[in-house]
């Protein structure tokens, strides 16, 4: 990328005195302004940053813990794999912090990209950014945008393949893009910086931002569907947790239950449309075999590896075992060698 381009796209920032935004954040952003991250933890944020350390230490030969999660490892493993069919090992970078800096030197934005890397290819070098994702899709494009437009202002290149992994679909999204159709990021930061943030719009982010609880786009649909189901709690969204009587916690359970629902069979309903051959912009139908082997005997046989190196690949479940074994039996023998994960969930009893 030319200087003169680079000065010329700084020297656009008005003054900032918005909250500094992740990439990750400019896939909400690019639909609605008002979009603030809510920062929640979960165990699907604690899979994602496992998954991504893994990658890391792959990429890089660092050694594998042995206690490692089978799926995770064969989700960075595909990863990894294609990593290395699309970048050179030698120009490569994993984990790299970014900064993207106004003409005052303050910090606009920041973010650390999985892999980046100046690959030679047959019509010439190409610098290649690659994201890992541990769930499903969503349209993260935005966010590659704003590690590609750092990448190419670092490297002074108009020009970015971009890669996508999604590891547990085992695909990746692959895409060009040229400097000047990343000049939207900072549009979206001189208007929020203007307060120009326009109306809320309803978006797939919405469970991440911090509004949401109050916000009027999520209400309205929760009181149309409380409403439309009798329920009389259309004020669900002004409640807070922590004050709302046992009655009242009762009823947010059912809500919320009724809409996890709700959801799912909507979600469950486009899948098969799209699955029976419907086109839904925007989506498109990704099926993953899991695969596993019941037949230890004959996979050891075949496998050829030693009975060491055959069992380091091997999980038993506990619930088979014990029901072989008898329950007093798998209790004596057993204890100390179970490795246990609890899953809690409310059971509704009545009322
Ligand atoms: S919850 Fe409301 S404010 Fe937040 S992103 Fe969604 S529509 Fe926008």
């Amino acid at each position: 990328m030319a200087e003169n381009q680079r000065t010329e796209t700084l020297s656009s920032f008005a003054p900032r005195h918005h909250p500094i935004f992740a990439p990750s954040a400019f896939p909400a952003l690019t639909h609605c302004l008002h979009f603030r991250n809510a920062g929640t933890e979960s165990t699907n944020a604690a899979r994602g940053t496992s998954q991504h350390e893994l990658l890391a230490k792959i990429l890089t030969n660092q050694p594998i813990p042995e206690d490692v999660d089978a799926n995770d490892l064969a989700c960075v493993e595909w990863a990894a794999q294609v990593i290395n069919n699309c970048t050179s090992a030698e120009n490569r970078e994993v984990e790299v912090g970014f900064t993207l800096l106004d003409d005052d030197w303050q910090e606009v934005t920041f973010g650390t990209a999985d892999v980046v890397s100046m690959t030679p290819r047959a019509t010439g070098d190409i610098l290649v950014v690659v994201d890992y994702k541990s769930g499903s899709y969503k349209e993260y494009r935005p966010q590659l945008h704003v590690y590609s437009r750092m990448a190419m202002q670092r490297h002074g290149v108009n020009r970015c393949e971009c890669h996508i992994l999604y590891g547990m679909d085992r695909h990746d999204e692959t895409f060009r893009v040229n400097y000047n159709e990343t000049n939207y990021i900072i549009d979206i930061i001189n208007q929020i910086n203007a307060d120009q943030l326009g109306e809320k719009k309803i978006n797939e982010f919405c469970q991440y931002c911090s509004h949401q609880p109050t916000c009027p786009q999520t209400k309205a649909i929760i009181t149309s569907i409380t409403k439309s189901e009798n329920y009389d709690i259309t004020d669900i969204v002004d409640w807070k947790i922590e004050n709302a009587s046992p009655d009242k916690l009762g009823q947010m359970y059912l809500v919320a239950s009724w809409l996890e629902k709700f959801s799912q069979r909507i979600k469950e309903g486009v899948k098969q449309k799209i699955k029976d051959g419907l086109e839904v912009p925007g989506y498109h139908f990704v099926s993953v075999t899991r695969r596993s082997i019941s037949d230890i005997p004959a996979a050891f046989e075949a496998s050829g590896l030693t009975q060491e190196e055959f069992l380091d690949a091997c999980t038993v479940s506990a619930a088979r075992l014990e029901k072989k074994m008898g329950k007093a039996n798998f209790e004596a023998s057993m204890a100390g060698l179970i490795h246990e994960s609890v899953s809690e969930q409310l059971k509704r009893v009545g009322k």
